[in-house]
C-alpha cells in the first residue's frame, strides 16, 4: 500500500499513482489529517486492504506534503554506514549511533524551493526514513519491522558551520533550517517491497550522482535501530526515523562541495521515489 499527503489530505495512491481521498473514500470514518493516520494504522490498512475505492485522479508531485507532517518525535541517525563515517574523520559506532533531532518546523513535502542560510554551507544527505505505526517501547529487533508503518524517502540537508559550532557539536540546530527536512513523495508499507532491508538510494546535483548506497550496508538496520531507540525512548505512531545518509556528502569530498543558488537536488530510493529541491539564496 502506497499513502500519500496531497495538498494536506490523506490520499491513498493506486496502482496507477493516482490518488484517492481517504475521508471521502471511507465515508468519514479516516480523517483526511495525514498525521492522524498511525494513530489507528491496523484499522486503517485493514479497511484499505478491502476497501472498493473509487477512480482515483491525477496530480501534480508538487502538490504533495509530507506523509508524516507533524511527527511526536523526529529522529535522526549519525554515521550510521562505514564509509560515511570514514568520510567524515568520526569513529564507526558499536553499541549505539548517535542520535539527534531534526526540528519538526523544518519538514516539507518533497518537490520544493530550499533558501540556503546566509554564509552557511549546506550539505545533502539522502536517507531512507521509516515512520512508526504501532507504539514500540522495548522492542526487540526480531518484531521491529512490526511496529513500522512505512517507509519514505527524505533529505537530511544540513548547514555544516552551525552543524559544528561551539564546544559540543550542534546536530539538531545545524539540521533544521526552514525546508531542511524534506519527505515524501509517499509512504510505501515494507510489504510493497521485495527486500524493505536492501533498498538503493541516492541523490544527484544538477544531474551529477554525488551518493549512491544500498540500505543493506546499514551498520543499525531499521529493525537494530527500533530496538535500540525503543530501550529508551517510547516511540509513538507518526514518530519519524531518519536512518542515516551513505557516503558521498560534500562534507567529505576534496575539495569540498556545498549548495550554490540554483543548484538542483534530484535524491531518490528504488521503489519509494523521488525528492526534486532547487536552492536560492
Ligand atoms: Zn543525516
Amino acid at each position: 500500500m502506497r499513502i500519500a499527503n496531497l495538498d494536506n489530505r490523506l490520499v491513498l495512491l493506486t496502482d496507477d499513482a493516482l490518488a484517492v481521498d481517504v475521508e471521502r473514500a471511507s465515508a468519514g470514518r479516516f480523517s483526511s489529517d495525514p498525521q492522524q493516520v498511525y494513530s489507528q494504522w491496523a484499522p486503517f490498512r485493514a479497511w484499505a486492504e478491502q476497501a472498493e475505492l473509487p477512480q482515483g485522479t491525477p496530480f501534480d508531485p508538487a502538490e504533495l506534503g509530507s506523509p508524516a507532517p507533524r511527527p511526536g518525535q523526529l529522529l535522526g541517525i549519525g554515521l550510521n554506514y562505514r564509509a560515511h563515517a570514514d568520510e567524515t574523520g568520526f569513529t564507526v559506532p558499536d553499541t549505539l549511533p548517535p542520535v539527534f533531532t531534526k526540528f519538526g518546523s523544518s519538514i516539507t513535502g518533497p518537490v520544493t524551493r530550499v533558501r540556503l542560510p546566509e554564509g552557511g554551507h549546506t550539505d545533502w544527505e539522502v536517507e531512507l526514513v521509516v515512520v512508526i505505526g504501532a507504539q514500540a517501547r522495548q522492542v526487540d529487533a526480531e518484531s521491529a519491522w512490526q511496529h513500522v508503518a512505512g517507509l519514505t524517502a527524505g533529505q537530511d540537508l544540513s548547514e555544516r558551520i552551525t552543524q559544528m559550532a561551539g564546544p559540543v557539536p550542534q546536530f539538531s540546530l545545524g539540521k533544521s533550517f526552514p525546508g531542511f527536512t524534506p519527505m515524501g513523495p509517499c509512504l510505501v508499507t515494507p510489504d510493497e517491497l521485495a527486500d524493505p532491508d536492501d533498498l538503493e538510494l541516492g541523490c544527484a546535483v544538477n544531474g551529477e550522482s554525488v551518493q549512491k548506497g544500498r540500505t543493506r550496508d546499514l551498520i543499525f538496520s531499521v529493525p537494530a535501530l527500533v530496538a535500540k531507540l525503543s530501550a529508551i525512548l517510547t516511540l509513538q505512531p507518526g514518530d519519524v526515523i531518519f536512518t542515516g545518509t551513505p557516503s558521498g556528502v560534500g562534507l567529505g569530498r576534496t575539495p569540498q562541495r556545498f549548495l550554490a543558488d540554483g543548484d538542483e537536488l534530484v535524491s531518490h530510493i528504488k521503489g519509494i521515489g523521488e525528492l526534486r529541491q532547487t536552492f536560492h539564496r
